[in-house]
């Protein structure tokens, strides 16, 4: 029977505790938790710079790359102006949007979960001071191609920026999903968002980073708190940056259990988007909450959005074999 911990299949987790290097490094470091860390956290960034191959004024570290976001709304807009982006999409692009005291506009998602880019441009106003893109999409794991992004790009006025977020890039195999990052010398009203939550395993240490024009980064940068990223977190970063092999093979593994889940759901009647990401939507429609609430008697916790359908992280083999028997005893439309 997996654990509880395993069957916590609702926010997106990785489903590997830390590397043993990863626990060791913060376990030596526990002794220093009442020293301050850097005030500013240009080691993580010099880093982070480095893995990427990315000059270090393009780069800024944050609380989560969710905190980055809100830093970016907070520097491109203030009240009365507008944020567009899909929706359903992460459920912090309404929450961060209020925060920054702009309001949000959002444009449906196509009947295949994809994020509707010629909607997203008809819905553009001369107040509009942000899209947000998502790629790979949450909730449901499609993916915005490399020359539907660059036309995008290139349709959407220079003075709107562009938050491209890639949490879950790194579990992407499409040859046709872009790399954020190479479309920045074409757009500098790109700022590209990334996590060391998700494929990194990171989540609890919060830590994201954005890849910008080095003048957008570097007002990203002057909104970072002193001390803003904590003594553990960086470690547990620079350590997991050395350890790339083994979170590599990791990644592998969550995207092989993806496809296995995926084809075990089709066999039993159960319809998901083809997922980029460590998660599969599950289109269930109006069956989502009987689902969900058979997923839940077995012990499995995943995001259930009435009427909608349903989303569900990648766990351990374990854990998926768990949502496939569930998911076996309730009948599906289609079954
Ligand atoms: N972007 C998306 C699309 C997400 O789904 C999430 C986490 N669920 C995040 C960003 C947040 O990541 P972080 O932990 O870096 O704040």
């Amino acid at each position: 029977m997996p654990s509880e911990l395993e069957l916590r299949l609702h926010l997106n987790e990785n489903p590997y505790p830390p590397l043993p290097e990863v626990r060791k490094a913060l376990a030596a470091e526990l002794d220093a938790v009442n020293r301050y860390p850097e005030f500013t956290p240009d080691t993580l960034i010099g880093m982070v710079a480095d893995w990427l191959g990315v000059t270090r004024d393009r780069v800024a570290v944050g609380n989560g790359s969710v905190g980055l976001a809100l830093h970016v709304l907070d520097l491109c807009t203030g009240p009365g102006d507008e944020v567009v982006y899909g929706w359903r999409s992460f459920d912090a692009y309404p929450l961060i949007t209020e925060m920054a005291g702009a309001e949000s506009v959002e444009v449906p998602l196509t009947a295949a979960g994809h994020q509707d880019l010629p909607g997203i441009l008809a819905a553009v106003t001369p107040r509009t001071r942000v899209v947000v893109l998502c790629n790979p999409h949450n909730p449901t794991g499609t993916v915005i191609g490399r020359d539907a992004l660059e036309e995008f790009l290139g349709a959407l006025p220079e003075r709107i920026t562009v938050i491209l977020d890639e949490a879950y890039h790194e579990f992407g195999r499409d040859p046709g999903l872009p790399d954020g990052l190479r479309h920045l010398a074409a757009h500098p009203n790109l700022v590209v968002l990334r996590t060391f939550s998700k494929a990194y395993g990171l989540a609890a240490l919060r830590v994201g980073y954005c890849v910008a024009a080095p003048v957008v980064a570097g007002r990203v940068r002057g909104r970072s708190l002193p001390y803003g990223i904590s003594h553990l977190a960086q470690v547990a970063v620079a350590e997991s940056l050395r350890a790339q092999k083994q979170l590599t093979a990791r990644v592998d593994a969550i995207v092989a259990e993806r496809d296995r889940l995926r084809d075990g759901l089709a066999r039993l009647g159960w319809h998901t988007f083809p997922s980029q990401a460590n998660f599969l939507w599950i289109d269930a429609g109006s069956r989502s909450e009987v689902l969900a609430a058979e997923l839940a008697r077995a012990g499995a916790l995943v995001r259930c959005y009435p009427d909608e359908g349903l989303r569900l992280t990648v766990g351990s083999r374990e854990a998926d074999d768990l949502v496939l028997r569930a998911a076996g005893s309730v009948p599906s439309a289609t079954a």
